[in-house]
């Protein structure tokens, strides 16, 4: 499991709750939330409308979640409830 700082768990648990803004939600392929480019997908079909028609995804252990924050990772059991220090 990867560490993740305080900043990032914030910012995820935000999003699992649906308080970051409809722009961000938790990954539709993972489930996790990622800055970047999802890597459990190897493949995904779009339609000319942009919309995803279709996607492979590695199978489970087959790709590197290092950069991907899971609920168990955001909601830390030493973590309270507070603001990110900027
Ligand atoms: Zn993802």
């Amino acid at each position: 499991m990867t560490e993740f700082t305080a900043e990032e768990r914030y910012q995820a648990r935000l999003i699992f709750e649906g308080k970051a803004g409809d722009a961000q939600k938790p990954c539709v392929h993972c489930g996790g939330v990622h800055l970047r480019s999802c890597r459990r997908v190897m493949e995904i079909q779009w339609h000319p409308d942009g919309s995803v028609i279709g996607a492979k995804y590695w199978h489970d252990g087959e790709w590197d979640d290092g950069n991907t924050v899971w609920p168990e990772d955001a909601y830390d059991e030493d973590d309270q409830p507070k603001e990110p220090v900027r």
